[in-house]
């Protein structure tokens, strides 16, 4: 085994061949899943559990990511929220109705 990529969607991080992802996403990991993780490589490293808990894992991680930067347009379609440039350009709209002199 030899280092890879981080696999959270938008992540580059270079990870060493014993951790699933880097250490900020393994964090955003919930506990339940991380425990799984370990549980299943401790009882069976690299068979079916252990795979499924890491991949399990991984789509808990990416939700989160696109939760907090906003959802990948091109996987999933509409956006679910409004991006913030659209928030900042109302109020620009507005303070260009009022008379500056
Ligand atoms: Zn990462």
């Amino acid at each position: 085994m030899s280092n890879h990529k981080c696999p959270v969607t938008g992540c580059s991080i270079t990870v060493g061949s014993h951790h699933l992802m880097c250490g900020s996403h393994w964090a955003c990991v919930p506990k339940r899943l991380a425990d799984e993780v370990y549980r299943t490589y401790r009882a069976a490293p690299h068979t079916e559990p252990h795979l499924a808990a890491m991949r399990a894992a991984i789509l808990a991680v990416n939700s989160i990511v696109a939760n907090q930067y906003g959802p990948a347009r091109e996987l999933h379609g509409k956006p679910k929220r409004p991006p913030v440039r659209e928030v900042l350009s109302r109020s620009e709209i507005s303070s260009n109705l009022q008379p500056s002199h």
